[in-house]
């Protein structure tokens, strides 16, 4: 049976992490480290994500401005709010939460935010850095897939990485997270040929379909780590993208529910502390994971 990659143990370590990092912040002139977090109508799904990083944030120590929008908001009105954060001394990083009413451009909020203020990286800007090498604030869940790679000690290093997906915020940043650490990586999309063929090449499988069971146990080699970022519900129970016959072969795996998820808000969290410290000039230039 495949060791179990719990994500909690990852979460508080995190935790830890930034304790330190938010005592130098209040050891600082200036505020405490506060984000803010943009709901626009009544998705009930961004709602539960939205209270859930209330209570995440809160329990860290940062400072939440929650701003509730009518989804009746115009682009042009919406567009103002966020660049007024931009300039709004008092808030160190904004996230804003999708899927966006309708009527309103899902790219507004990655063309309006200032970079440094992007706690999900979800700016154009951002992205480009992460493609070029140079990370400096990166989207949250497939960076704690990396943070969970890296508390059990997995090595990525020259291992071949195949990720399955490759939506702007999961499959292509952890392909290129996993790249930046210098492990050769393939990505597979739903028009790839073949799917089971490149998994089982792979010492790292990463899933980012969305699509339950997309992965069965014949179609990794035995040993090979699995990160699964799927959320699917399957008669009214949470799964993951990964078939249960995974966990007889794979050497380790994060559950579903219980692994990548519980990091994800976390390193939100640590994104949140590296702006305020941006802010602050506690930090002057962007860490790089880059080894090449
Ligand atoms: P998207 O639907 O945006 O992207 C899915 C990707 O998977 C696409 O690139 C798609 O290919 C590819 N794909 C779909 N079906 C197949 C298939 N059968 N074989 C190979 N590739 C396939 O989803 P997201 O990236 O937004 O999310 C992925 C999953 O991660 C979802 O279940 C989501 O709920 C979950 N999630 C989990 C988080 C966490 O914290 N754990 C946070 C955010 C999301 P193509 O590009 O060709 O369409």
């Amino acid at each position: 049976m495949a060791l179990i990659l719990e994500g909690k143990p990852v979460a508080l370590e995190i935790e830890r992490r930034l304790r330190d990092e938010l005592a130098e912040i209040d050891d600082a002139p200036g505020p405490p480290a506060t984000a803010s977090a943009v709901l626009v109508g009544d998705d009930e799904s961004s709602r539960a994500y939205f209270r859930s990083i209330l209570r995440t944030f809160k329990r860290v120590g940062i400072d939440v401005n929650a701003r509730e929008i009518s989804a009746r908001i115009s682009e042009e009105h919406l567009r103002i709010i966020l660049g007024e954060l931009n300039y709004d001394p008092d808030i160190d990083g904004v996230i804003v939460f999708q899927p966006l009413p309708d009527h309103l451009d899902r790219e507004l909020p990655a063309n309006v935010l200032s970079a440094d203020k992007d706690i999900d990286g979800i700016t154009y800007a951002n992205a480009g850095r992460l493609s070029l090498g140079v990370p400096h604030l990166v989207p949250s869940t497939p960076m704690g897939g990396i943070e969970i790679l890296h508390y059990y000690r997995i090595p990525i290093e020259g291992q071949h990485a195949v990720v399955v997906g490759r939506s702007p915020i999961v499959g292509q940043p952890m392909a290129l997270l996993l790249l930046g650490e210098n492990a050769t990586v393939t990505i597979c999309h739903s028009r790839t040929r073949d799917l089971a063929s490149l998994t089982r090449q792979a010492d790292i499988v990463v899933l980012a379909a969305g699509r339950s069971d997309v992965l069965t146990g014949d179609m990794i080699r035995e040993g090979a780590t699995v990160l699964d970022f799927g959320v699917n519900f399957v008669d009214g129970k949470m799964t993951g993208d990964a078939h249960e016959s995974v966990f007889d072969v794979a050497g380790a795996i994060t559950p579903v529910p219980g692994g990548t998820g519980v990091v994800t808000q976390r390193v939100l969290a640590a994104n949140t502390v590296k702006a305020a410290r941006i802010q602050r000039r506690l930090l002057q230039e962007p860490e790089s994971v880059n080894h090449r």
